[in-house]
């Protein structure tokens, strides 16, 4: 039986990948929008979360789909009306909002999901079985795109809080610390910071590996032309290389299909079934079901660490 979900925050990505995930889901039932001005067509719609909140007692789950500053408060919210909470990455404005999240939820008994949406791409998983018995000599994150062909208008990119160039590079973070058997941590690195933004336009950081391993990120939202979303890496037995935001793979060279590089899970399910989101709300259903949290802030934290660790440079002002 399918189960009632509030979409809340109808934007852009609620737009071009929640509502029609939801809609195709079997797991789920888009019951209402929370949205101070969009709505979806043929789903009760509110302007108002607490009045949704109190309206729609038979709703259990809701999903966040705001910009990360203002999520906090909408989450609070919803963990002490009793829902569980699904929230889009990064699951706060800061590490701290994401402790205190995962503890409410604990204390009140619901599901939280800190989704990390790259960590679903389709070679991920076959990237991580590849990697598990490697030794480590380098990866490298090249993530590159152009923010204003990806985020027009997106002011709060910009502001305190947003991550600037980390809003796509956490995505890089997110896999790297899935596909990687051990923990590494952040060592330091140069942000650059438009001198009219909050936020790094661009920024290059450096981490430590325990096996002794380079391991480094540069991460730009000024790219023109070709868009770059790779981690490049090179173990003691060949090559691999993720791109196009880890949707594929290749192997010293050879592009592997997602059939001949399909991994088996331990429940007999197919990874590489359905996109990035359909996995996401598959995963929301289970945790639901189970009463389990999945809050690993792994990704956050290494953000958290470049802005505590790396050197500020001031550059040119952006102009949208
Ligand atoms: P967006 O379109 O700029 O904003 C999403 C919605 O959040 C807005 O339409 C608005 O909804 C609501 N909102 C914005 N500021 C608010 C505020 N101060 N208080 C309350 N509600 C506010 O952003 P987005 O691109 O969808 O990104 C949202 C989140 O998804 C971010 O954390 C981002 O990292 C993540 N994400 C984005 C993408 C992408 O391709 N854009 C991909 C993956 C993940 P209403 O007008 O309905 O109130």
């Amino acid at each position: 039986m399918s189960m009632k979900i509030a979409l809340v925050g109808i934007g852009k990505i609620a737009r071009d990948q929640h509502v029609p995930m939801i809609e195709a889901s079997p797991d789920w039932e888009l019951a209402a929008t929370v949205s101070r001005e969009g709505h979806v067509e043929g789903v009760e719609s509110y302007r108002d979360f607490a009045g949704m909140l109190a309206a729609r007692p038979d709703i259990e789950t809701v999903s966040l789909c705001l910009p990360p500053v203002p999520r906090f408060d909408y989450a609070a919210q919803a963990i002490r009306a009793g829902r569980n909470v699904m929230l889009e990455k990064p699951p706060g404005a800061s590490l701290s909002e994401g402790f205190a999240l995962e503890a409410m939820a604990r204390d009140a008994g619901v599901s939280i999901y800190a989704t990390w949406h790259s960590r679903e791409a389709a070679m991920v998983a076959p990237a991580k079985a590849w990697l598990a018995d490697k030794r480590l000599k380098s990866l490298k994150v090249i993530w590159k795109e152009d923010v204003r062909r990806w985020h027009p208008g997106q002011k709060w990119i910009w502001e305190a809080g947003g991550l600037g160039v980390f809003d796509p590079g956490i995505n890089a973070l997110s896999i790297v610390t899935e596909i990687l058997p051990v923990p590494i941590h952040l060592t330091g690195g140069d942000l650059y910071f438009p001198e009219n933004c909050d936020t790094p336009i661009a920024a290059s950081v450096t981490f430590y590996h325990p096996g002794g391993a380079a391991v480094t990120a540069d991460m730009d939202f000024r790219q023109q032309g070709e868009q770059i979303w790779t981690i490049e890496v090179e173990t003691d037995a060949g090559s691999l290389v993720l791109s196009e935001g880890g949707a594929k793979l290749a192997i010293d060279g050879t592009e592997q299909t997602e059939s001949a590089a399909l991994v088996e899970t331990e429940d007999g399910s197919n990874p590489l079934l359905g996109g990035e989101y359909a996995r996401l709300y598959a995963r929301m259903a289970a945790l639901v079901r189970d009463h389990e949290i999945d809050m690993d802030l792994a990704p956050m934290a290494h953000v958290a660490d470049a802005f505590l660790l790396g050197r500020r440079i001031v550059t040119d002002p952006f102009i949208e």
